[in-house]
């Protein structure tokens, strides 16, 4: 991956983002920002105002507001780790991030490059229901799919896993609404900039990190 690149890792919500930017991060040294990640985190946090809005608006499966977003995102990629590019998972998730990523982008000098994981709306509830995530190294399991060898354990760190609460048959669907509606239109936006990819996330996970391997070398 040459020097600088902000990778993007566009694609629904189950469609495999998170799985394969871990891979990613592994292979070229560059961190995997997952803004989900950041925001649960901010949540966690306490009772500011702040982790109160983001408690909501996960539950709910509704996007956090893109002010919120660019300041996370900004911030984040000004640490010491960033230096070599990064992967974005899960951002930018609307119009106005793209644009506001553009504007990142511009300032510390780097090229967007962007991947589209595409995936049949069929495949997602099963993958999305059955998620499991250690909430100690991050590896994500699934139960049908990617079954940890002890039930619930992490294989790594033996600590058990956790189901997310959007994780939901309710909160799924308000997600794909709210990707439908906001983040789907994106493909459209970076095909005319012409800096976008489209790979079949359908395959085995090793099969999609080929392709993705074969993108970014
Ligand atoms: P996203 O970050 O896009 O929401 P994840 O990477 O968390 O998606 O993957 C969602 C679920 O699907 C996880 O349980 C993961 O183990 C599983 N998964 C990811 N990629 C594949 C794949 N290619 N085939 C089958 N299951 C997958
Ligand atoms: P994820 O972990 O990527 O599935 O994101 C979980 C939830 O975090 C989403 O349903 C949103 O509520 C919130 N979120 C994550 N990234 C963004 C973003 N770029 N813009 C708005 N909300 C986000």
């Amino acid at each position: 991956m040459s020097v600088g690149k902000i990778i993007v890792i566009l694609g629904a919500p189950g469609s495999g983002k998170g799985t394969q930017a871990k891979r990613l991060q592994e292979k070229f040294s560059v961190p995997q920002i997952s803004t989900g990640d950041i925001l649960r985190a901010i949540a966690k946090e306490g009772f500011s105002l702040l982790a109160e809005q983001i408690r909501e608006t996960q539950a709910a499966g509704k996007l956090v507001s893109d002010e919120i977003l660019i300041q996370v995102v900004s911030e984040r990629t000004q640490k010491e780790d960033c230096k070599k590019g990064f992967i974005l998972d899960g951002y930018p998730r609307t119009l106005g991030q793209a644009q506001q990523l553009e504007g990142l982008a511009l300032s510390q000098e780097r090229e967007i490059k962007v991947v589209n994981v595409d995936i049949l709306d069929s495949l997602l509830l099963k993958r999305l229901t059955g998620r499991r995530s250690c909430p100690s190294c991050g590896e994500i399991y699934n139960i049908y799919f990617k079954p940890p060898k002890s039930n619930n354990i992490c294989d790594h760190c033996s600590e058990f896993l956790i189901h997310r609460s959007d994780d939901n048959l309710e909160s799924i669907n308000k997600r794909l609404q709210e990707y439908r509606k906001n983040t789907e239109p994106l493909i459209d936006y970076y095909k005319k900039h012409q800096c976008l990819s489209s790979i079949d996330g359908t395959q085995s996970p090793d099969e999609v990190f080929e392709l993705l391997c074969q993108i970014f070398q």
